[in-house]
């Protein structure tokens, strides 16, 4: 027997398929074989994991664990194995993970071939990161869930990301901007041309903002095309692409096809690299409203990213008509929120003085189960929003410095983040702490 009848005949030898003779010829040759033994070895783990993924209790563990998943409101479910025996579950709700489950290590390697199974993945394939998808429908709502895998020392771990198909979008007015900040946002969208940039940390809201502000400019009148990676809602009447740069349709790709279909607005989702934000800048320069985003701290910041990429400082200034940086702040559960004695340590770091204080109560949540004992429930945007009017596109193409725009925006009534999120403490819909907790 050679090693390629070897291998063909393993799965028949693990499920008792085969007759004494193959038996024998098979183990006689997986004797002196070690490649044959190491194919039996994980032929064998990979059969236990599948049998034990079909297993009811494993079926009915991993539907219970979305199923609560998206009860509690998580964004995301988190598959950790921990040394070499248990699975540690997390879920991730409004931005702070949350343990909700060990699966045993009789389970374990069921419960992750389970969701692989379902996903779609390759089930064989444990060494190298991996993608897949499963939709589900749960009280007559739709679900999408990304389903990744990476492979660490102790084994598999899967992070699964919800999304709700069927949730609405939030317009502009539900995202809590002040009335200035939504009024400047309102502006830029009525342009027929130039750059609108979001900016933010992974997680701070941005991709629920520039929906928003899709939906307000999605007309009969209007053409939107869109390019995302992934695309994480649809909206009827606008031309959502997805990136696959497996098939060469990167962002730069699709920008430069998207003027032959002449776009009145156009959305690229993360930019990183230069060829893109110049196809996005050139766009914006003729005749296009473009919604882009970046990887920055602050709004100002968005500016100088442009030019440390290569973007000559005179096209930053002739293309953008306005940037804006976010996080998530979350907010207090209304179930069980109470006024508090402030911490002065807080209230210092915010900038809230005594003579503030004394009109507003500061509120915190004592915890309930509405909000699974945290004392918070939700979350909302904390902005900042800065329009590039003519005294700023000319400072910016001069080469102006961070801080001397920092200035001049300030002098027009430019509000940072710090002082929008001071404004919520102090409305009583989110708590020094975490107001301090995402300025950081
Ligand atoms: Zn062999
Ligand atoms: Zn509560």
């Amino acid at each position: 027997m050679n090693c390629d009848q070897a291998r063909t005949e393993i799965i028949a030898y693990l499920k008792n398929e085969v007759d004494l003779t193959a038996r024998k010829r098979l183990e006689e040759h997986i004797a002196f074989c070690p490649n044959c033994r190491h194919e039996l070895e994980g032929a064998r783990r990979l059969l236990s994991w599948t049998e034990a993924a079909s297993q009811e209790a494993v079926a009915e563990k991993v539907k219970e664990l979305i199923i609560n998943a998206i009860a509690a409101g998580a964004s995301d479910i988190h598959f950790e194995p921990q040394r070499d025996t248990e699975l540690q579950v997390r879920y991730r709700v409004d931005g702070v993970m949350h343990e909700v489950d060990r699966i045993d290590p009789t389970q374990r390697h069921g419960v992750v071939t389970r969701v692989k199974m379902l996903a779609e993945m390759s089930v064989s394939e444990t060494s190298v990161p991996l993608d897949g998808r499963l939709m589900m429908t749960h009280n007559d709502k739709d679900y999408d869930l990304r389903v990744s895998s990476v492979p660490f020392v102790f084994g598999e771990a899967l992070v699964l990301r919800i999304f709700d198909r069927s949730a609405s979008l939030p317009g502009l007015d539900r995202l809590r901007f002040s009335e200035s900040d939504l009024e400047q946002i309102r502006n830029w969208l009525g342009q027929p041309n130039g750059m609108i940039i979001v900016t933010g940390p992974t997680g701070s809201g941005k991709t629920t903002t520039l929906y928003s502000m899709l939906m307000e400019v999605n007309s009969p009148e209007h053409k939107i095309m869109t390019i995302e990676d992934p695309v994480e809602y649809v909206i009827p009447g606008v031309n959502h692409a997805q990136v696959n740069v497996k098939a060469g349709f990167t962002f730069a790709a699709a920008l430069r096809s998207f003027f032959r279909h002449d776009p009145d607005v156009i959305m690229v989702g993360e930019t990183r690299d230069l060829e893109t934000e110049l196809l996005a800048l050139r766009a914006a320069i003729t005749g296009h409203l473009v919604l882009n985003t970046l990887h920055t701290n602050d709004a100002i910041g968005a500016i100088g990213r442009l030019t440390d990429m290569g973007v000559e400082p005179f096209l930053v200034g002739a293309s953008l008509i306005g940037v804006m940086s976010q996080r998530l702040a979350r907010l207090i559960c209304r179930d069980c929120r109470e006024p508090v004695d402030a911490d002065a340590g807080a209230l210092g770091y915010l900038g809230i003085t005594s003579e503030e204080i004394a009109g507003n109560a500061i509120y915190r949540g004592k915890g309930c189960d509405n909000c699974r004992h945290t004392g918070y429930k939700g979350r909302t945007g904390v902005y900042e929003v800065l329009t590039i009017d003519k005294d700023l596109a000319s400072m910016i193409g001069n080469g102006a410095t961070y801080s001397e725009i920092l200035e001049a925006a300030k002098a027009k009534g430019f509000r940072t983040m710090r002082e929008d999120v001071k404004r919520k403490v102090l409305d009583g819909i989110t708590t020094p702490e975490e107001a301090t907790r995402v300025l950081v």
